[in-house]
């Protein structure tokens, strides 16, 4: 592939922050930090007109926060836990339907039923599926700007990690709620034909 630029960031509003990008930009996804759902939704909209891709939704985990480990931000030190974790992926993706009217097919047993299991089967096979693996996962976390630590101190941020889970994540005040999304690089897809980004 010959993309003359193919780093995603130009797409995005200028105010996103970047979290983390690695240094081949040409073939690696990127990190950004949104501070609304909305907000979100529209970069990942707009990546999908760019590339002309469509993410769907594959699945959600959602943390319990009574269990949940404090990180730290790298770049501002600032105390974070994870609230839940939501992947998509690329509409031409694995074929989930197929495996799942496979695994059907195999369970029935009378001629009759083989025979229709096997028409649905068919139909399903013209789907949009490639085996793709491009992915797009979004973490939504929960900061603690006012715990924010000035220098790099283990222990500080030790005992501020412990201070924050014995008053309850929940319960901290000015917690702020933000998006981290990474996104794929278009070379991350395959199988189909994706959009030159300019
Ligand atoms: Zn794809």
């Amino acid at each position: 592939m010959e993309g003359k630029d193919s780093s995603l960031s130009t797409q995005f509003p200028k105010k996103q922050t970047v979290v983390e990008t690695t240094s081949d930009k040409n073939n690696a996804g990127q990190i950004f930090k949104f501070n609304t759902l909305q907000e979100t939704t529209t970069a990942i909209q707009n990546v999908e007109m760019d590339t002309l891709t469509k993410f769907i939704f594959l699945r959600r985990k959602k943390n319990d926060l009574t269990k949940s480990k404090v990180q730290w931000d790298a770049q501002e030190n600032i105390p974070f836990v994870v609230k839940s974790f939501t992947k998509y992926e690329c509409q031409h993706g694995k074929d989930r339907n197929k495996t799942k009217n496979l695994k059907r097919q195999n369970q029935f047993k009378g001629p009759a039923d083989h025979m229709y299991e096997a028409k649905k089967y068919l139909c399903v096979q013209g789907s949009k599926k490639m085996n793709c693996t491009a992915c797009l996962n979004i973490r939504e976390i929960l900061t603690f700007p006012d715990y924010k630590v000035k220098t790099e101190d283990k222990w500080k941020k030790q005992k501020t990690s412990q201070h924050l889970k014995t008053v309850g994540f929940s319960s901290v005040k000015n917690s702020a709620s933000c998006f981290i999304v990474l996104f794929p690089s278009i070379h991350d897809h395959s199988g189909h034909p994706v959009g030159e980004v300019k």
